[in-house]
């Protein structure tokens, strides 16, 4: 049977948002995070990573360090007893840098691209699946899957909600202070 999965933003929902991470000792992971993932772990939802991340495209690291990157991530996270069921990254952008990451792709948030390649390879249930973010463009790629968008506070979130959300393409279904908070949330009105 399909699963549900929790689809979270890496710099500023899991991790610190501290600009473009070139280095596997700049990953901070939030306070609450750990615990976050552990809950998802414990509830049988699938946990899974959707990022951008244009410092590819751009050229301020390579492929190679987004990968160190994020092993750093999923040791982190294996310290503290919590597990990632997957990490899908867009290293595109439309226009800076070269080909082929110079890129129109279908993968960059708010386009549904890793979340659709996610589903297919995890078995995942969009419409029962809750995308977890820090922008606006979070919110809009779960509209475009079927999926719930709640905004986290941390990161860009607090001022992306305090002082942009009139220009908001769709409301987030919930605001969390976190994404403990989040994943609380979805817990808690998760249909059996
Ligand atoms: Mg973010
Ligand atoms: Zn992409």
């Amino acid at each position: 049977m399909p699963k549900a999965a929790a689809f979270i933003d890496r710099d500023g929902t899991l991790t610190a948002e501290v600009g473009y991470v070139n280095h596997p000792k700049r990953l901070r992971l939030l306070p609450r995070s750990a615990e976050a993932i552990r809950q998802l772990n414990a509830a049988g939802l699938a946990a899974v990573v959707t990022t951008n991340q244009t410092g590819v495209a751009r050229g301020y690291f390579s492929e190679e360090v987004l990968h160190a990157v994020n092993d750093e991530l999923v040791s982190q996270l294996k310290r503290e007893g919590a597990h990632l069921d997957g990490i899908y990254v867009c290293p595109h952008h439309p226009t800076e840098g070269e080909p082929p990451f110079r890129a129109r792709c279908d993968c960059r948030k708010p386009r549904p691209g890793l979340m659709l390649r996610a589903a297919a390879e995890l078995g995942l249930d969009l419409a029962a699946s809750t995308v977890v973010g820090d922008k606006p463009s979070d919110v809009l790629a779960a509209r475009r899957v079927g999926a719930r968008g709640v905004l986290v506070l941390t990161g860009y979130g607090l001022g992306e909600w305090e002082y942009r959300r009139d220009q908001f393409p769709v409301e987030p279904d919930h605001v969390a202070g976190d994404l403990l908070d989040a994943v609380e949330w979805i817990l808690a009105r998760r249909v059996e």
